[in-house]
């Protein structure tokens, strides 16, 4: 369980320290606070799953996995090398990881 929040923080951060990174992280906060997130799941095994909506209303799943690594559906994750998108994700991965510390805290 705590690889997951780990991840999830690790990202933040990632993105907190990155040139040009910040954009991406204001978009996921905006996110995090809509009604974008539009589920939380998870899994026996320790998998968590965000859906999330996108700007043109299509649908995403999210994935913080228990073992640490990370998967989105949109295409700017996908267009990502295999490197940067388990450094640096997406905002959907902001996003869930921004909610999932949340929710922690809370
Ligand atoms: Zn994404």
């Amino acid at each position: 369980m705590s690889i997951v929040y780990d991840k999830a923080k690790r990202l933040i951060y990632q993105n907190r320290s990155r040139n040009g990174g910040t954009k991406l992280l204001v978009r996921a906060r905006e996110i995090e606070g809509s009604d974008k997130i539009l589920r939380l799941y998870t899994t026996a095994k320790g998998n968590h799953l965000a859906e999330i909506r996108g700007s043109t209303g299509e649908r995403y799943e999210v994935w913080l996995y228990s073992n640490g690594t990370v998967y989105c559906q949109c295409r700017f994750f996908g267009d990502l090398e295999p490197y940067q998108r388990q450094a640096i994700g997406c905002k959907h991965l902001l996003a869930h990881s921004l909610r999932l510390l949340k929710k922690k805290a809370s």
